[in-house]
């Protein structure tokens, strides 16, 4: 029997290449833009579960973790500005320490794939065989959200990824998107992500997916305050406009027109 590891490096071998056998023969060009965080990876069991946990074992408190979190996320993520951070608060040592840190959390967290929620790559496997151009739109620091997608391994399977930090950015690719495509499908867990893109193109067909399991909502303390911790917020945004609700990717619907 196959590992995870070694099931998810033969499903990303499987990727059908661009221009490759294509379900749909009738020359609509369709596509499918996809989210990233929260949508296709477990963000917050990445970051907020085992990043987080990575640095307690070298001694870091919660508290000493969280502020310098705050602090270096309005400039954009990475492990040494956060690690910096925390030198800069007195919650690290020495500097060999430091070194010592982002080595370890390098090596340790060199491979994201088992972070992609497990419905991932069959989703994206389908969707290719039946002729959509896939198209990533992550939002965040340009140089992170890169590390995480490569991590993860899913470049491979995109046509096009575009890392915007404009909160504006995803309904702005609607502009030049919405003249190549006939048929555009986004799948997002942000409601006002969905709102600004279908405002933008009101052909949008649009997924709000949410992978937040309830019961975890309900102990909102603690360890399982952590698990859904940046997931769990969005379900208190309101929608402008109406979106097809999921809770997994199998929920949306991928058909050839007839
Ligand atoms: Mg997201």
């Amino acid at each position: 029997m196959r590992s995870p590891a070694e099931r998810l490096r033969t499903e990303v071998a499987e990727v059908t290449p661009e221009g490759d056998e294509q379900a749909c023969t009738d020359g609509v060009r369709r596509a499918i833009l996809l989210d990233f965080d929260h949508t296709l990876f477990d963000t917050d069991r990445f970051f907020w579960v085992d990043l987080k946990s990575a640095f307690a074992r070298f001694g870091v408190p919660d508290d000493a973790w969280e502020k310098s979190y705050e602090a270096t996320w309005p400039s954009g993520y990475s492990l040494a500005k956060h690690l910096a951070e925390l030198n800069r608060l007195g919650a690290m040592s020495e500097p060999a320490t430091t070194r010592t840190m982002l080595a370890a959390l390098d090596t340790a967290f060199s491979d994201l794939r088992p972070y992609l929620f497990p419905d991932v790559l069959e989703f994206l496997n389908t969707a290719r065989r039946q002729g959509f151009d896939l198209i990533l739109l992550s939002f965040g620091d340009p140089a992170w959200q890169s590390y995480k997608v490569r991590a993860s391994g899913l470049a491979p399977y995109f046509q096009k990824i575009v890392y915007t930090a404009k909160q504006e950015g995803k309904a702005e690719v609607l502009d030049d998107l919405g003249q190549r495509y006939r048929e555009l499908h986004a799948i997002d867990n942000n409601p006002a992500d969905l709102d600004a893109m279908k405002a933008r193109c009101p052909r949008l067909r649009t997924h709000l997916i949410c992978r937040v399991e309830p019961s975890t909502t309900l102990e909102a303390n603690g360890g399982s305050r952590d698990r859904f911790r940046e997931a769990a917020r969005y379900l208190s945004v309101p929608s402008r406009l109406p979106h097809h609700r999921c809770t997994s990717l199998a929920e949306v619907p991928l058909s050839c027109p007839e």
